[in-house]
C-alpha cells in the first residue's frame, strides 16, 4: 500500500498502517523461541501479538493484544537510566561506559579486562549499576517506588504494577545476574549490598506493560525531553539524545547492528517479547510478541518494525 512519509504526518492514515502492519506480521506470529531461563516468562501464550504507536499529537493506534501487560524486562533499564542521568548527570559515566559490548546481555567476559566497568547502561550489568545509582543513599523499596510511579505518571495509567510472580522466577533463576553483580562489587563499583540491588533489578525487569502504556510512557523521548501531551518536562534534551544513541547502539546487545540496519530507529528490546522504539519528532512505538530471535530480541516485533518503517519513513536515516 502507498502510505504518506513522515513529512506529511497530518496526512498519515495511522490506523492504516498499524492494520497493515498488524496483518503482515500475523504470519509470523508464534515464530521465535521464548525465553525458558526465567521459568515465569515461559507460561506466556506465545501467540501473543501487540502493536502500539502513540504520536505526539496523541493518536493512538492500536492492534492485537496492545492492551494486555507483559513482563517489559530489559526495557525497563531505558528508564531507570533516565532517572538516574537525572539525578546523577555525566558523573555516571565514571561507573559505567556507553560502548556497544557486541555480546550477549548477561556477558560477564568484558568485566574482568575492564576491571568491573560494565560496557554500557543497557546490559545486564550496566543496568545492575544504573540500579545502585538509582538508590543511591535510600532503599531498594524507595528506588521502585520512584520508577514505578515515574511510569504511572508518563503513562497515565496508575494501574502498572511489578508482577511479583515474575520477580521472584528471576530473583530464583538469577545466579548469573548475581554473579555479575558481585564481580561489579569486587571492583568497588556499586554502593549498595548486591542484593539490595538486585531486588531493584528484578523487580524493574518485573514491571508488566501494555504496548499502549510503554508507548505512551516514553513519547518524551520522541520530543527532547518534553512529553508533547502534556507539555511537562521530564528530562534534559542533551540526556534525551544520549538516551537515544544508547539505544540506537546498545539497545539489542549483539543484535543492535542488525537492528539499526533493518530498522533504524533508537530501540529496546526485553526477553519478555517486547520492543520499545522511538521515531524522534513522530512518536514511540511499542510491540509485542513472545518468540525471540538468539540474541533475545522479539522476532515478529522487529518484522513488524521493519515493516512499518518501510511504510512510514520514519527511520532516523530515511
Ligand atoms: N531480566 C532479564 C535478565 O536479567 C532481562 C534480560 C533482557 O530482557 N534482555 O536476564
Amino acid at each position: 500500500m502507498e502510505l504518506p512519509r513522515a513529512g506529511l504526518l497530518s496526512d498519515l492514515d495511522l490506523e492504516a498502517v498499524v492494520d497493515d502492519t498488524y496483518r503482515y506480521v500475523e504470519t509470523y506470529r508464534g515464530h521465535g523461541r521464548q525465553a525458558s531461563y526465567i521459568p515465569a516468562l515461559e507460561k506466556v501464550d506465545p501467540n501473543k501479538l501487540a502493536i502500539a504507536v502513540v504520536l505526539g499529537d496523541g493518536r493512538t493506534a492500536l492492534a492485537g493484544d496492545a492492551e494486555e501487560p507483559f513482563s517489559i524486562q530489559s526495557i525497563s533499564k531505558v528508564f531507570t537510566l533516565s532517572l538516574v542521568l537525572d539525578r546523577v548527570g555525566a558523573i555516571l559515566w565514571n561507573r559505567v561506559g556507553r560502548e556497544p559490548s557486541g555480546s550477549p546481555f548477561n556477558s560477564i567476559v568484558q568485566l574482568e579486562a575492564e576491571k568491573g566497568k560494565p560496557r554500557n547502561p543497557l546490559i545486564n550489568a550496566g543496568a545492575i549499576v544504573v540500579s545502585d545509582q538509582l538508590i543511591g543513599a535510600d532503599t531498594a523499596d524507595a528506588a521502585i517506588a520512584e520508577l514505578v510511579s515515574f511510569l504511572r505518571v508518563r503513562a497515565e495509567d496508575a494501574s502498572i504494577a511489578i508482577d511479583d510472580g515474575v520477580a521472584m522466577s528471576e530473583s530464583q533463576a538469577g545466579a548469573l545476574n548475581r554473579s555479575l553483580a558481585h564481580f561489579v562489587a569486587a571492583f568497588g563499583n556499586l554502593d549498595n549490598p548486591v542484593e539490595e540491588v538486585l531486588s531493584v533489578y528484578f523487580r524493574q525487569c518485573a514491571i508488566a506493560m501494555s504496548c499502549r502504556q510503554l508507548a505512551r510512557a516514553s513519547l518524551y523521548l520522541a520530543f527532547d525531553g518534553v512529553d508533547p501531551i502534556t507539555g511537562e518536562t521530564v528530562t534534559t534534551p542533551d540526556h534525551c539524545r544520549r538516551i537515544l544513541s544508547l539505544m540506537l547502539t546498545c539497545g539489542h546487545y549483539d543484535n543492535s547492528g542488525d537492528f539499526a540496519f533493518r530498522i533504524g530507529l533508537p530501540g529496546k528490546s526485553g526477553v519478555g517479547g517486547g520492543i520499545l522504539t522511538i521515531a524522534p519528532g513522530v512518536g514511540a512505538i511499542a510491540v509485542w510478541s513472545p518468540g525471540l530471535n538468539q540474541a533475545g530480541t522479539s522476532l515478529a516485533g522487529a518484522v513488524a518494525l521493519e515493516r512499518m518503517v518501510e511504510a512510514t519513513g520514519w527511520s532516523v536515516f530515511a
